[in-house]
């Protein structure tokens, strides 16, 4: 998944022993849903679907299913500044090599025709896109599947009190050892030597999606790695955006969705939202600035 991931379980009946297979399998669970998902790899189910869901109907298995299905939610949700079918507009951005380069306008809108909800048609579980051209990424939210995934399966173990965490993206489960005493932390977006503050969280799952995991600097102008689908450039008014939410899968699409909608939009949807809040942290006039949405704000505390 490009990142660490670290699975911490707190049990006092059971030994070490018994304890690393389960935490053993979970962490085999997690590189499973890598393996469907990772656009860089030409035999993941992914990679199979851009090349052929455009010419022929796929089906789906159950791990692609949730994620489309999920996608869609989050995409209708967010009136479609979260979208899978921003992988051709992605391309043109060579956010994984150092060739950096700004693709320009035109390329950028003849990609673009390709990007958009209604070119991919999910019947049952039966999946094809209305053009060879069209090509879904699902890096926006296959880490937090992979870590529900995680989590369900020390579940169906017995555990009752652990964390999962992949890069900063995490969920908990917690019993009366943990209660009261967990603290996520939100990084600084732009020292990563001090953390920006923390909040309190029992149980739950968090996600950040921030300007600084993948970017690079072209004249003095800061291109990163999370795209408006409206304009295949970087989305410009959120440094940073971390969700809570029930789920991971939710927190890490939330995420993302948040960061492209900007403040206020952004605001708005994780308010009309039960059980999902977020802090969004933005620059104006060069100075660091954050909102929280009304169940975090006074839980939140700067450092
Ligand atoms: P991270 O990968 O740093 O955790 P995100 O969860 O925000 O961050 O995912 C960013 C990734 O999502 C990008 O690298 C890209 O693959 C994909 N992406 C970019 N813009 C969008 C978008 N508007 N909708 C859906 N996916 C996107
Ligand atoms: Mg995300």
């Amino acid at each position: 998944m490009d990142t660490f991931v670290q699975i911490s379980i707190y049990d006092q009946g059971r030994s070490k022993e018994e304890l690393d297979p389960i935490v053993d399998s979970a962490f085999k669970r997690m590189e499973e849903i890598e393996c469907i998902t990772n656009n860089y790899d030409d035999s993941s189910f992914v990679s199979l679907i851009n090349r052929e869901a455009g010419e022929r109907t796929i089906a789906l298995d159950s791990v692609m299913y949730d994620l489309m299905l999920t996608s869609d939610r989050i995409n209708k949700l967010s009136a479609g500044a979260f979208d899978i079918t921003i992988e051709s507009v992605k391309q043109l951005w060579n956010f994984s090599d150092d060739n950096h380069q700004i693709p320009g306008d035109s390329l950028i809108n003849q990609k673009l025709h390709w990007v958009g909800a209604e070119h991919i048609k999910l019947e049952d579980n039966r999946l094809q896109f209305d053009s060879p051209d069209v090509n879904i990424d699902l890096g926006a939210i296959a880490k937090g599947y992979a870590i529900d995934q995680a989590i369900n399966l020390l579940s169906q173990k017995g555990i009752t009190d652990a964390m999962v965490n992949g890069g900063g993206d995490l969920r908990t489960i917690c019993s009366a050892l943990t209660r009261g005493k967990r603290r996520v932390w939100i990084k600084h977006p732009r020292n990563s030597d001090v953390l920006f503050g923390y909040f309190r969280m029992d149980q739950g799952s968090v996600a950040t999606s921030g300007d600084y995991e993948r970017f690079f600097i072209y004249d003095s102008i800061r291109y990163h790695h999370i795209l408006d689908p409206k304009t295949g450039y970087p989305a410009r008014d959120c440094v940073s955006v971390t969700i809570q939410a029930p789920t991971a899968t939710e927190a890490d699409g939330l995420a993302t969705a948040v960061f492209v909608l900007g403040l206020n939009r952004g605001l708005e949807l994780i308010e009309r939202l039960p059980d999902v809040e977020g802090i969004i942290i933005f620059e104006r006039d060069g100075k660091l600035d954050w909102e929280a949405s009304s169940g975090l704000k006074k839980k939140f505390k700067t450092s």
